[in-house]
C-alpha cells in the first residue's frame, strides 16, 4: 500500500520504458524492535515482567504499531536460548567438617547444573558470534566464591576483542559450564565438575586462583616445600619445569609409597584432573594467573607502607580500602588504585616519611610490569621490566629488613612472577591480561541478580529446576 496518497507519482525518462518514481517523504512508521528491547534486558538484567511493561507503557503512548507485535515471545525464546545444553542431576558432594579439634567428611547431596557437552556449546556460541572456532580461545574460570563452586567460560579471538563495544572475554560474555551451591573447593568435588561437562573433550586455559589450580593439578596446598604448579624447585629456588607426564608419575610413585612423604614426589597427592600430553609442560597450559598476583605484590608492599601512620591515613583518603581487618588483602580494583595514584603516593612519602621510598620505588618498577605484561597487548620491552623488578626487589628487600624492622616477602606468587611469567610471555607471546582470571571473579556479584528471581530454598523440591533456570537464563543474555 502507498504510504502517502497526496503526493504524485512521475515519470522518469530512461533509455527504455518510462520509470515511475513516488515523490516526498515516506511516513512508514519507525516502532521498537524486539532487538531493542532484548538490548535493555540484557544491559540491566531486567526480568521478563519489567521489559513487557515497558513494551506495554511504549504501546500506550506509540499505538498497538509502536512495538514489534511479537516482542515477548522473542525475548522470551531469546531470553533461554541455551536451555536445552543444561542438565541438573541431585549428585553426592563430599564436605569437611570441624567436630572438636579433628576434621571429618560427610556426603551431602546437591543439585548440580552443568552442560552436558561443552564442546557442542562452545560450537553453537561461536556460530550465533559469527567466530570460527578455530580461531576462538576458550578461557575456563573455576571459582569457589560467592557461595558457589562454578566453572565458567569466555570464548573469545583474542585480536578482535580490543576493538569490541561489548567485550568477548568480559564479564558481560561469561557463559557457565557447571555451578553448585555451597560446596567447598576439594580435589573429590573438582573431579565430579570436570567428569560431568567432559570438560577434557574441550582444547582451554584456564583462569583461577592458585589454590583451586593446585588442587586440579593435584599438588598439596601452597605450604608444601614444592608447591610451585609450574616447576618442582622451591619458594626461593626455580627447579625444572613440571610437564604432565611429571605429574602422573610422581602421583604413581607417593601412591606406592602408601601415601607417605609427599616432598619426597614434588608434593603431587593427587591424580591430576587435567588429560594433556605427557611431554606438555603445566606452564604452556596454565597461564600465570595476573590477578592474584597483582594483588599479592600491591597488597604486601601497601601493608608495609601501612605500618606508617601518615600513609595508613593517605590510603583512607584517598578511598583505598583492604578488605577484612587488619592484615586483610587489597582487591583488584583498591590494588590498581593504589598504581594509579602512585605519583601521589610518592609526593606524599617523599615530604612526610621518605624512610618508606624504596617500597615506593618497588611499586614504581611492578607498575611497568603490569603496563608490560598484564593488559591486552604484550608491551615491547616487557623482559626489560621484569629484569628491572626484579633488581629493585633485591635491593628493597635488604632496605626494608635493615631499616624498617620488617620483610618483603611475596610467596609463591612472587616465586611464579620472578622465574615463571617471562618464560610463558616468551612462548606464548600474548599478554596476560587475555587469560585473567578477572570474570571468575567478578561472576558472583554479577549473577546474584539473575539467581534472585529464581531463588529458592535448597530443601525444596524445585531448587535444582530453578536454580538450572537461573543459570541458563544468564548464560543464554551473554551470547
Ligand atoms: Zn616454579
Amino acid at each position: 500500500m502507498r504510504e502517502d496518497q497526496n503526493t504524485p507519482d512521475v515519470k522518469l525518462s530512461t533509455l527504455g520504458k518510462p520509470l515511475p518514481v513516488h515523490v516526498g517523504m515516506s511516513k512508514m512508521k519507525k516502532k521498537i524492535s524486539s532487538e531493542t528491547l532484548f538490548g535493555l534486558k540484557q544491559k540491566h538484567d531486567f526480568s521478563e515482567t519489567v521489559i513487557d511493561s515497558i513494551a506495554a507503557a511504549c504501546r500506550k503512548d506509540l499505538g498497538r504499531s509502536g512495538v514489534q507485535s511479537n516482542s515477548s515471545s522473542n525475548i522470551k525464546e531469546w531470553s533461554h536460548s541455551l536451555d536445552s545444553f543444561y542438565s541438573v542431576e541431585k549428585i553426592d558432594f563430599v564436605v569437611k567438617e570441624r567436630v572438636g579439634t579433628k576434621y571429618v567428611t560427610r556426603t551431602v547431596t546437591k543439585d548440580l547444573v552443568y552442560v552436558n557437552d561443552v564442546t557442542a556449546l562452545v560450537f553453537h556460541i561461536c556460530g550465533m558470534r559469527k567466530i570460527d572456532p578455530v580461531d576462538a580461545l576458550v578461557r575456563v574460570g573455576i571459582d569457589g566464591g560467592g557461595g558457589s563452586l562454578k566453572l565458567i567460560m569466555n570464548i573469545f579471538v583474542p585480536e578482535t576483542t580490543e576493538s569490541q563495544k561489548v567485550k568477548d572475554t568480559g564479564v558481560k560474555k561469561v557463559i557457565y559450564i557447571a555451578a553448585v551451591k555451597d560446596i567447598p573447593e576439594s580435589h573429590h568435588n573438582m573431579s565430579i565438575l570436570f567428569e560431568k561437562t567432559h570438560l577434557n573433550d574441550l582444547k582451554f586455559h584456564i583462569a583461577s586462583d592458585l589454590k583451586l589450580l593446585n588442587i586440579i593439578l593435584g599438588i598439596s596446598a601452597h605450604g608444601g616445600k614444592h608447591s610451585c604448579l609450574y616447576c618442582n624447585g622451591t619458594v626461593d629456588t626455580p627447579g625444572e619445569l613440571r610437564t604432565f607426564g611429571d605429574l602422573s608419575k610422581c602421583y604413581n610413585e607417593y601412591k606406592e609409597n602408601g601415601y607417605k612423604n609427599m616432598k619426597q614426589f614434588d608434593n603431587i597427592i593427587k591424580p591430576c584432573l587435567l588429560k594433556e600430553p605427557q611431554e606438555k609442560l603445566v606452564l604452556d597450559v596454565i597461564p600465570p594467573p595476573e590477578l592474584h598476583l597483582l594483588m599479592k605484590i600491591v597488597t604486601v608492599c601497601s601493608l608495609l607502607l601501612c605500618n606508617g601512620a601518615l600513609v595508613s591515613e593517605w590510603f583512607k583518603k584517598n578511598g583505598i580500602s583492604f578488605h577484612g581487618y587488619n592484615g586483610g588483602g587489597l582487591d583488584g580494583r583498591n590494588s590498581n588504585k593504589v598504581l594509579k595514584k602512585l605519583s601521589d603516593l610518592n609526593i606524599f612519602v617523599t615530604e612526610n616519611c621518605p624512610e618508606y621510598l624504596p617500597v615506593v620505588g618497588l611499586l614504581f618498577k611492578f607498575e611497568q610490569v603490569v603496563f608490560a605484561c598484564f593488559g591486552m597487548n604484550l608491551v615491547d620491552g616487557y623482559q626489560l621490566t621484569i629484569e628491572e623488578f626484579s633488581n629493585e626487589l633485591k635491593f628493597a628487600t635488604v632496605y626494608v629488613e635493615k631499616n624498617l624492622n620488617s620483610n618483603l616477602r611475596f610467596g609463591w606468587k612472587g616465586h611464579i612472577l620472578l622465574h615463571h611469567v617471562q618464560p610463558f610471555l616468551d612462548h606464548t607471546q600474548t599478554s596476560l591480561g587475555v587469560y585473567s582470571e578477572q570474570c571468575s571473579e567478578a561472576v558472583h556479584c554479577n549473577f546474584k541478580k539473575t539467581y534472585q528471581r529464581y531463588a529458592s530454598n535448597e530443601d525444596d523440591e524445585d531448587h535444582g529446576i530453578k536454580l538450572k533456570k537461573a543459570v541458563s537464563s544468564y548464560s543464554s543474555m551473554r551470547i
